[in-house]
């Protein structure tokens, strides 16, 4: 993830929330997983 200014897409701050949940619970798999669905929804949705 990087540190650019959360986008106002509904699905982006969805997506975000989840990887942050998983990321504080320390659940790298998860964290990892919502990133790979982020870069697949930035390619698709944007
Ligand atoms: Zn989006």
């Amino acid at each position: 993830m990087n540190d650019r200014p959360p986008p106002p897409c509904p699905e982006c701050r969805r997506i975000k929330a989840h990887y942050y949940a998983a990321d504080r619970a320390g659940d790298r798999p998860a964290a990892e997983a919502w990133t790979t669905a982020m870069g697949r929804h930035l390619r698709q949705a944007h």
